[in-house]
């Protein structure tokens, strides 16, 4: 399909911005593969923490999971308590291993999310010894302008809906940035990774299919 192979052009684009920037990025066709190849990165034993993420439910990586020897912080679990998701947040900050999507990943390798409460954007940045991010394709963007567009006209709207939130742009579809405050703001902490110190902290990992928001 002309679109994948477009996606996975892009992708490798963004692979080598991403290495100069101190970080991996590595591109599989499918989700199957792509699953294979992030838990052959997480060693045994390890504690795995999870953000928010639609995409790792779609993809089936959080049923990848479950199968693995690991302390796995299981956020999704079926009947699992609110107090224990919280737990979960924090625990999530000293794991081994944080799993996460993004929000928009730019051709230059920006790594470009936002967060309702701020717990997945915390642990990106600082904390967990390995990040690993598995996203579509459909989140490269061409710039932070895009990126920050795509977040506030295609990523928080679907959010607000899935959290049945009360911000505008969950009934529009459209942002209304300006007047979107407290307590219906879901856009409240936004983090741009734009390289790391230690390389090979954050892999992402592209699959060529549409995944998350
Ligand atoms: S700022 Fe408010 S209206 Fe705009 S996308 Fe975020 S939550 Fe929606």
């Amino acid at each position: 399909m002309p679109e994948k192979t477009i996606w996975r052009k892009r992708a490798e684009i963004v692979i080598d911005n991403l290495k100069r920037r101190g970080m991996n990025g590595v591109y599989f066709e499918n989700e199957e593969e792509s699953n294979e190849f992030i838990a052959s990165l997480i060693k045994k034993g390890s504690t795995v923490g999870l953000g928010g993420s639609t995409t790792i439910i779609q993809s089936g990586l959080i049923d990848k999971l479950r199968t693995l020897p690991i302390n796995l912080l299981d956020r999704y679990k079926q009947g699992i308590a609110k107090e224990r998701v919280d737990e979960m947040r924090i625990e999530s900050l000293r794991s081994d291993v944080f799993i996460s999507s993004t929000n928009a990943i730019t051709i230059s390798g920006q790594i470009v999310s936002c967060d309702g409460l701020g717990n997945r954007v915390a642990s990106m940045l600082y904390g967990p010894k390995k990040v690993i991010i598995q996203t579509g394709a459909n989140k490269i963007v061409n710039s932070l302008t895009e990126a920050i567009e795509r977040i506030h006209n295609i990523a928080a709207p679907q959010n607000v809906i899935r959290f049945s939130g009360d911000a505008i742009c969950g009934k529009t579809g459209i942002c209304d940035d300006e007047h979107c405050r407290y307590p219906e703001r879901f856009c409240n902490s936004w983090s741009i990774i734009e390289g790391q110190s230690e390389q090979g902290r954050i892999t992402v990992v592209f699959v060529g299919e549409k995944l998350g928001f």
